[in-house]
């Protein structure tokens, strides 16, 4: 298959005229057809006819083209497409059809990339498995009675169902690692303000980031190369300068430092992850990496505070649509939803604000602390992505404290700000996807991905594709 490629290979093809745009969306579209009706992953999809139209004016155009260009790709249906319904997986905004588009979706159209669909998610990010969705669940390709991993969980099945080439997602707390590690591709979470948020439906805005998810980190960093920079209409966005990502993939890392947060590595943790991640330590020791074990024994305190602030933020954020100044419906929100919007709400009530919000701010500088200590040592941090393999759907939704606890090794990154890679390192025994995280320092992806990059050139986890898509 063409969407088997990379970005590059697929870039060159074109290119060389071994194969033309137009084939390459006929494709696409062909596995939707052929899938999407089990996976489940987009909530709309563009209209094949404009689609291919687009990809005939990309085959016969004489310009030089960028490595994006006739590219398909998916967002998260968070992202506000001009004159295409945009939903956030709920049934508040099942109409909404939004009059501006959001920069990270201007800047791929500008370089003539392909929008094919906008992808199914837990609504307003709120879930861990696209089941808190008002549009179905999306189902794992790696086994259908499985969830996919949310929120971004219609994104990373649609990559991995070969219905994309990349996907843009959104991680408040593990939004895109979480799917990307279930469903075997790789997503970055950037740091936050490295890409702007502008259009991007919030959660909690301190800790929403908006990033590239693919089938490498190769791709990853061709898609962060183009998206990252800083926005006007986004005054949190950052002025850094963004770095050619790319020409640092093939740097040896030979004297790079990881350390591996040992104490992370017991209890509640599945036990082939652990071991895919100690496989992995060593595949890094082979490959010139120096490993050393430490520990963060702060990590205890990481749920609290996130599913702390992330309801405060999402109670302010999601106040323009409970129908008191605007005119939502409030009875649409989901059961999860409204959990959310109440505990925000009474964790910033008088009389508890000190208690719930001000105490978790302290306790986020304390990790902001945790996470400096260690990386003014270390080039990265190694740890897994999910405690376990996906879950069965419907397995966790009777039990919502559960499920929290399923987001253990991803919401403190976002609290702190610091950018982390998602990279599939192995499968368990009965074929399920194990993704590991490398976390570093603000504004260090570039080196993130030269470290994702280097492990991917020694293993073939990230090629491997689910047995139903051939
Ligand atoms: N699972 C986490 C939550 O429910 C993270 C979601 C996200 O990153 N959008 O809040």
């Amino acid at each position: 298959m063409i969407t088997d490629k990379s970005i590059k290979e697929i870039h060159l093809g074109l290119r060389k005229k071994e194969f033309s745009c137009e084939e390459l969306i006929k494709e696409t579209y062909g596995n939707i057809e052929k899938y999407d009706s089990r996976i489940n992953s987009a909530i709309t999809i563009v209209d094949k006819k404009t689609v291919l139209d687009k990809a005939r004016q990309t085959d016969n155009g004489k310009k030089e083209f960028d490595l994006l260009t006739g590219m398909p790709f998916v967002l998260k249906d968070v992202y506000v497409t001009r004159g295409i319904r945009t939903t956030c997986a709920s049934n508040v905004l099942a109409d909404y059809i939004p009059q501006y588009d959001a920069t990270v979706y201007k800047k791929l159209l500008d370089l003539g990339a392909l929008l094919i669909g906008k992808m199914n998610q837990d609504a307003w990010g709120h879930g861990g498995s696209t089941e808190n969705t008002d549009f179905g669940p999306t189902h794992n390709p790696w086994d259908l009675k499985r969830v996919a991993g949310g929120s971004s969980g219609g994104p990373a099945a649609a990559i991995s169902g070969r219905m994309t080439v990349f996907a843009i997602g959104e991680d408040t707390g593990g939004s895109i690692r979480n799917p990307a590690a279930w469903c075997n591709i790789t997503g970055l979470k950037v740091t936050c303000g490295r890409v702007s948020r502008y259009g991007a439906i919030a959660y909690a805005s301190s800790f929403d980031t908006i990033g590239p998810m693919g089938k490498s980190a190769e791709d990853c960093a061709v898609i962060l190369e183009r998206i990252a920079g800083k926005d006007p209409y986004d005054a949190t966005s950052s002025p850094a300068s963004v770095p050619k990502y790319t020409s640092f993939l093939n740097k040896p890392l030979k004297g790079r430092k990881i350390a591996l947060p040992k104490d992370l590595l017991g209890k509640g943790l599945d036990v082939e992850i652990k071991n895919a991640i100690l496989k992995a330590v060593n595949k890094f020791a082979e490959i010139g990496a120096e490993i050393e074990e430490v520990t963060m024994p702060i990590f205890d305190y990481g749920l609290a505070v996130y599913y702390v602030i992330a309801p405060c933020e999402t109670s302010s954020n999601l106040a323009r649509y409970d129908g008191i100044r605007y005119g939502f419906d409030r009875s649409k929100f989901t059961e999860e939803t409204i959990r959310r919007i109440m505990i925000g709400t009474y964790a910033l009530s008088a009389g508890y604000y000190d208690a719930f919000y001000r105490k978790a701010q302290k306790a986020r500088t304390l990790f902001i602390k945790a996470y400096q200590d260690i990386l003014s040592k270390y080039d990265a941090i190694l740890m897994p992505v999910n405690p376990t393999p996906p879950t069965v759907i419907g397995e966790l939704m009777s039990d919502p404290l559960q499920n929290l606890l399923a987001d253990f090794y991803t919401v403190t990154q976002n609290p702190v700000g610091v950018p982390s890679l998602a990279v599939p390192c192995g499968f368990t025994k009965d074929k399920l996807p194990i993704g590991m995280q490398l976390i570093g320092k603000m504004f260090t992806e570039e080196l993130l991905l030269n470290i994702g990059h280097q492990y991917q050139q020694v293993t073939e986890w990230h090629k491997q594709k689910p047995d139903i898509i051939s």
